[in-house]
Order: C-alpha cells, then sequence, then structure tokens
C-alpha cells in the first residue's frame, strides 16, 4: 500500500482532486490518502495558509498529489504553492507537454519537456516594499555602489540565481534527457541583459553541458524562445529555465498542447515528490462542475509512474488518450467553442475514464 499526503486545494481544486482521486482508485492501485487542506480558508481559521502538519505529512509520505492553491494578488499571503516548493527544496518543476490525438491544437506531435528551477529567482520572495525604511536604505546603497539612481517611490524585487541551483536543475535537465532518450537539452535565459544572474545561469549550463556529450545542447534568449516555440516547437525537446521564465513558457507550451486543462507536472526534490497541475485555482469556475480534471489526472498518472505502479500509469494515460480522441467526454475547453452544449461536465470526464480503464 501507498501514503500519499492529498491536498484538495480551493476554487476549481477540490472538484478536480476528487475526479482524480476517483479515476486512480478506479486502476486498483492499493492507496491511502491522507488528506490535509492549505489556502485562504486554513489561513482564516489557523492564522497560516500552511500549517506545519500539512508539511510533516509530506516530509513522512514523501509523496503528494496537490490540487491548486489561490494566492492573493499584490497582498496578504504569499504563494502558498511557492512556500512548499522552497520549504521542501522541491528544487525541480517537470512538466511534460505532449500532443494527444483528437484535442484541438495548431501542431501534431509537440513532445516538450520544460524544466523549471523551483527555489530562487525573482520568486526567492525577496521584496522591498515602496516608502520603507529597508528600501531607502537599499536604494542608497545601490545609488553609492554602482552610481546609478532608482526613482524614491520605487518597489524592489531581488533576483538572485546561483551556481548552486543553475547546476543541480541543468544536471537534472541532462539526466532526465539521457534516461529518457531525449535528444537535446535547451537553456533559455536573458543573459544580454542580465548578465549577473542569467549570465550566471548561461555560463553553469554551459559547463554542466560539457559532462553530457552525448547530449546535443543549445542555448535560447527567452523572448525568441517564445517565438520558435509558438512556430515550431518541433525543434525543441528538453528545455530548462529558471524560475519566472519557466512559470510563462510553461503556460506557453500548454497553449501548444490543447491550454491549461491538460498540462500536468510534478515538483520533485532530492527525496520528495508533489504532483499538481501547472494551472491555478480558476476561481470563476469554482463549483461549476465545468473545469477539465485531465491536467491533474495527468499528474496522477506521473505519480502512479513515481510509486513504480507503472502497468496502472501506462492503463490510465491509455484511457484519458482514448477519451480525448473520441472527443465525446471532453470539457468545453476541448471542443470547439467554450459553449458548446455537448461539453461534459467534469464529473463525466471522470466517469468516461473509468468507464474507459480496461
Ligand atoms: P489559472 O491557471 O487558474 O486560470 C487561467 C485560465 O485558464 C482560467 O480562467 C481558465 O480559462 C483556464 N484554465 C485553467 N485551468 C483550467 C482547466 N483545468 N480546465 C480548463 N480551463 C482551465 O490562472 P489564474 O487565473 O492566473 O490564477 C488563479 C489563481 O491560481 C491565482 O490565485 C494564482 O496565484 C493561483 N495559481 C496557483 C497555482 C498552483 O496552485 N500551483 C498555479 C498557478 C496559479
Amino acid at each position: 500500500m501507498h501514503i500519499v499526503t492529498f491536498i484538495p486545494g480551493d476554487g476549481i481544486g477540490p472538484e478536480i482532486s476528487e475526479a482524480t482521486k476517483r479515476v486512480i482508485e478506479a486502476t486498483g492501485v492499493d492507496i491511502k490518502w491522507d488528506i490535509h487542506e492549505a489556502g485562504q480558508e486554513v489561513f482564516e481559521r489557523q492564522g497560516t495558509p500552511l500549517p506545519q502538519s500539512v508539511l510533516d505529512s509530506i516530509k513522512k509520505n514523501k509523496v503528494a498529489l496537490k490540487g491548486p492553491i489561490t494566492t492573493p494578488v499584490g497582498k496578504g499571503f504569499r504563494s502558498v504553492n511557492v512556500a512548499l516548493r522552497q520549504t521542501l527544496d522541491l528544487y525541480c518543476c517537470l512538466r511534460p507537454c505532449k500532443t494527444f490525438k483528437g484535442a484541438r491544437t495548431r501542431f501534431e506531435n509537440v513532445d516538450l519537456i520544460i524544466i523549471r528551477e523551483n527555489t530562487e529567482d525573482l520568486y526567492a520572495g525577496i521584496e522591498f516594499e515602496k516608502d520603507s525604511e529597508d528600501t531607502k536604505k537599499l536604494i542608497d546603497f545601490i545609488t553609492a555602489s554602482t552610481g546609478k539612481t532608482i526613482r524614491p517611490d520605487s518597489g524592489i524585487s531581488i533576483k538572485p540565481i546561483s551556481v548552486y541551483a543553475t547546476e543541480r536543475i541543468v544536471r537534472f535537465a541532462f539526466e532526465y534527457a539521457r534516461k529518457n532518450n531525449r535528444r537535446k537539452v535547451t537553456a533559455v535565459h536573458k543573459a544580454n541583459i542580465m548578465k549577473c544572474s542569467d549570465g550566471l545561469f548561461l555560463e553553469t549550463s554551459r559547463n554542466v553541458a560539457k559532462r553530457y556529450p552525448d547530449i546535443e545542447f543549445e542555448d535560447r534568449i527567452v523572448d525568441n524562445m517564445c517565438m520558435q516555440l509558438v512556430q515550431k516547437p518541433k525543434l525543441y525537446d528538453v528545455i530548462v529555465l529558471p524560475n519566472l521564465y519557466g512559470d510563462v513558457v510553461s503556460d506557453l507550451a500548454a497553449g501548444l498542447i490543447g491550454g491549461l486543462g491538460l498540462a500536468p507536472g510534478a515538483n520533485l526534490g532530492e527525496e520528495i515528490a508533489v504532483f499538481e497541475p501547472v494551472h491555478g485555482s480558476a476561481p470563476k469556475y469554482k463549483g461549476l462542475n465545468k473545469i477539465n480534471p485531465l491536467a491533474m489526472i495527468l499528474s496522477g498518472v506521473m505519480m502512479l509512474k513515481h510509486l513504480g505502479e507503472v502497468e496502472a500509469a501506462r492503463r490510465l494515460e491509455t484511457a484519458v488518450a482514448h477519451v480525448i480522441e473520441e472527443g465525446r467526454y471532453v470539457t468545453y475547453d476541448m471542443k470547439p467553442s467554450p459553449d458548446d452544449p455537448t461539453a461534459a461536465t467534469t464529473s463525466m470526464v471522470a466517469d468516461a475514464i473509468i468507464g474507459t480503464l480496461s
């Protein structure tokens, strides 16, 4: 039996989590779910959106399946999702982006692996608020040491990029490429502008690449990468990026395979793995039983593989592929028009997958 920490999340989280739990249980794999809540409601009850009990459960079980959790914009508590990744040192965000036959996409046969660094960059959470004493001191220090002025009514976010974190994420990308018969790793950066941070990311990536002569290596500037992906995604294979570009390019890549409703993900550390869809809590769809559960179900497929339940993962993925190809029991986002009256509900998609599982 496997014990898995299960965090339904908020917004659309509980609906897609329930659908995912049902299809995983239908594979027959013996899983005991250790269910925990996190996010806004927990914050209101317990004064923290991420109670220690959630972290303890994940540390004990080593594997978690998680729905999306809302982050207040511009104010309020910091992202629970980022806190989980940082606290548990889940340094790698692995997001496979593969087209399924029958999904409405501009390209056929897209097969990209997005590998996003998860612990530093502008996500480090080192921020200086406009008008605070520390911000004034920082502005004075920067002016004194660089001669450059910063407008006094500025807020400042710090972007640290280290050799340590870059080495381990790029190493992960190459090891992943080797294990999964991939031909090429592309490192993405803006080293022409941010020479100290992105420049270090690029230099470190090049050094790591030398240890993997069997895998092709190249780099791309992030803006060019976005255009290239939209025009010719087939040129790319494994793509490794610092945190913020990884976030943006993940959504772009999701768009290439039919949208966020189809993009799964995993946050991986040395020992712990937390599986979650790329998308967020889409609050406007909350409680409507309308949203696509496939991104979370495919995150569940990744989890089953991680647990060594390879056959169950294969059966579940085949059932998902069948339901997509048939095109009957798919949600609004996979129909020709979002108001298509034949769109299936979230729970109907789960039922169809369960009915198809061999
Ligand atoms: P979002 O990913 O929640 O949704 C953006 C849009 O994408 C939705 O309005 C919807 O049109 C579409 N979409 C998303 N998921 C879908 C699905 N399963 N099926 C069909 N369509 C889907 O992004 P947002 O609106 O920018 O963020 C909402 C909240 O989620 C924010 O608070 C954000 O911080 C949070 N968030 C959480 C995570 C996470 O938990 N890991 C990730 C991203 C965003």
